[in-house]
């Protein structure tokens, strides 16, 4: 449970001391959101039926008259009643006296998670009755009036961030789930930080939000694209992969600084931590190279962190991808810690020992380590005994050791190591990717390593001719602690130069893509960009477990909405006008299907 540490790390410094040394929890989120944005308090309760937010009450406001709207979080013994709302939550007495008979019955009758308006006066806690963990601890309200806005039926969860519950069942009442103070604070943070960047690159830098249609047509290389059938028979729309094409177009358009939250569709079937739909801060500049855009993402990233964290250093650290192969076994390498991999080939190039030598004396072959710290004091023998049935399994895979590595990491934090420092932010830059790297279903076929427009290096323009597998790209990808977290690349500008990395390099055709080909016939600036995958971001800058608690109403891992149970089908009359028949799956596929889905009842 990542609650504790991310509360702990938010409040740091930033709520008001209670005579306590306990974490405040209600209250002090939209406190430090606010502190942190740096900018005037904002209006919560502007145009509403409240006067304040229940959250925001404290000892300076006694003797105020309030108007309060909430959620029953409990009742104790139908004197008190808790008051929750996004902010935080505050104590009402509910009225004992004959004269208050309506306003009681209200309080007392309403099942918890009702929401109702009250009316009364800030007043103080008896001595002795301040509780010093609420941050309106000091304070309750004396109601006059009350209205029940709304029952509640019984939930199928409490709203309370300790009380476990599937996400199967979060996932399905997600509009409850969302009340949570952890959701809460993730979507809240998320909107301020998106915000911050909106400000950064169109207040500071100039740069120009523009949307671009989500209706486009099939393209190709890259992820697989969602279809979506048009009315005339045989055609069909594709949902894009992200904006590229377009914010290259725009580029031609003179729009020489483009941005966009641009939602992205990728029908990459179940993966962790991925999402058919996702969110990309989309980045696209006339006139720039490798390094502006570095420097670019740097200041946005920068301007935008969070208040309550150590502040981001830049530049942020750079390596090549053949270094990051070679000293992580991975393109995304997390560097919060060492552990590197190294080549001891050398110091075994006169071994007997025949399955090193064996190895050697194979094209490429080398020889690896890595070192454990400690590894004999935390790792026990069971241990070592999974990392070789890891290695087994893994065999053959160039990523093995990359993943070795992350495994004994496991394995040490598991035995009580602290290896990756959870407070720590560890950014890394990936440079000179290959340009190509030979297809999985066809390794003698090449495809993009990025997508089919970046540009190649300039120094290895000529390996194209030649040796393309060797030629290396203007393509960066931003790390943070092993996770990629963007990716981009200057672009190619030259329309004969893209046309015979399309056609011979790549065998795609070249007819699909003859807009933008053309478009880069007409006086194409150079230019190059970025996007940063927003909910990996903000995941770990929140420390989620997974993105789903980013997103508010994320799919499930089989991409399925649990809530309204998205993808439906529909009746075969709606179909017709699109010229389509389901061709439905055979008695022992659908049988295969149902039982997968009993097997997986979390999709
Ligand atoms: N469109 C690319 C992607 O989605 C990012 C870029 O090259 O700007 O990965």
């Amino acid at each position: 449970m990542y609650f504790p540490s991310w509360l702990s790390q938010l409040c740091r410094g930033l709520s008001r001391p209670l005579g306590s040394t306990t974490q405040p929890i209600w209250g002090s989120l939209s406190r430090s959101l606010v502190l942190s944005s740096q900018r005037r308090i904002p209006e919560f309760s502007s145009f509403v039926a409240r006067t304040n937010t229940c959250g925001e009450l404290r000892s300076s406001h006694l003797g105020q008259e309030v108007t309060l709207c909430g959620w029953i979080q409990y009742r104790r013994q139908n004197v008190f009643l808790v008051l929750r709302d996004f902010h935080g939550l505050v104590q009402i007495v509910i009225p004992q006296d004959e004269s208050a008979a309506s306003v009681k019955k209200i309080l007392c009758e309403a099942p918890v998670e009702s929401v109702v308006q009250v009316s009364g006066t800030v007043i103080s806690r008896p001595p002795g009755q301040e509780n010093p963990k609420m941050p309106t601890g000091e304070i309750e309200i004396k109601v006059k009036t009350a209205k029940l806005l709304n029952p509640s039926k019984k939930l199928p969860f409490e709203i309370k961030d300790f009380v476990k519950k599937t996400e199967t069942l979060r996932l399905q009442y997600r509009y409850l789930d969302l009340r949570s103070f952890q959701m809460q604070y993730n979507l809240r943070l998320r909107s301020q930080m998106v915000m911050k960047m909106r400000e950064y690159l169109c207040n500071l830098h100039g740069f120009v939000d523009i949307e671009t249609p989500t209706l486009f047509k099939r393209t190709p290389g890259g992820a697989k694209e969602f279809l979506v059938p048009s009315r005339e028979p045989g055609k069909f729309y594709s949902l894009p992969q992200s904006p590229q094409q377009f914010k290259q177009l725009l580029m031609v358009g003179g729009l020489d600084r483009y941005f966009q939250v641009a939602r992205c569709y990728r029908d990459e079937g179940s993966k962790p931590d991925r999402q058919p739909e996702f969110t990309q801060i989309d980045i696209e500049m006339s006139f720039v190279d490798q390094s502006g855009i570095q420097s670019l993402i740097e200041g946005l990233l920068q301007y935008s962190w969070p208040n309550d964290k150590d502040p981001l250093l830049v530049p942020f650290p750079s390596m090549t991808f053949a270094e990051a192969l070679a000293t992580y076994g991975t393109d995304k390498p997390d560097t919060r810690f060492g552990m590197k991999i190294i080549d001891i080939s050398d110091k075994f190039r006169n071994t007997e020992i025949a399955f090193l030598q064996d190895a050697l004396s194979k094209p490429q072959g080398t020889i690896k380590a890595m070192c454990v710290p400690e590894g004999t004091k935390y790792l026990k023998r069971r241990d070592i005994e999974s990392i070789q049935k890891f290695a087994a399994d893994h065999f053959n895979q160039c990523s093995l050791l990359g993943k070795l590595r992350l495994e004994c990491a496991d394995l040490l934090e598991m035995r009580g190591m602290v290896l990756r420092d959870i407070s720590l932010f560890s950014f890394l830059w990936v440079v000179d990717f290959p340009l190509f790297l030979p297809k999985e279903e066809n390794p003698r076929e090449l495809e993009s390593t990025h997508h089919p427009f970046t540009a190649p290096h300039p120094s290895d323009i000529h390996l194209l001719y030649t040796e393309p597998e060797k030629v290396r790209s203007q393509h960066y990808d931003l790390v943070l602690n092993g996770s990629e977290i963007g990716g981009g690349s200057i672009r190619i500008h030259d329309a004969e130069l893209q046309r015979y990395i399309l056609a011979t390099l790549l065998k795609e055709d070249v007819k699909l893509l003859s807009h933008l080909l053309q478009a880069l016939e007409y006086g194409a600036p150079p230019h190059g960009g970025i996007a940063l995958g927003l909910d990996r971001l903000i995941c770990l800058v929140t420390g989620a477990p997974s993105i789903r608690d980013v997103i508010a109403f994320p799919k499930s891992f089989r991409g399925h909405d649990l809530m309204s149970s998205a993808p439906d089908s529909v009746p075969p009359e709606e179909l017709k006008p699109y010229h389509i028949q389901v061709s439905w799956p055979t008695d022992s596929e659908s049988e295969k299907s149902s039982l997968n889905h009993l097997h997986h009842p979390k999709s």
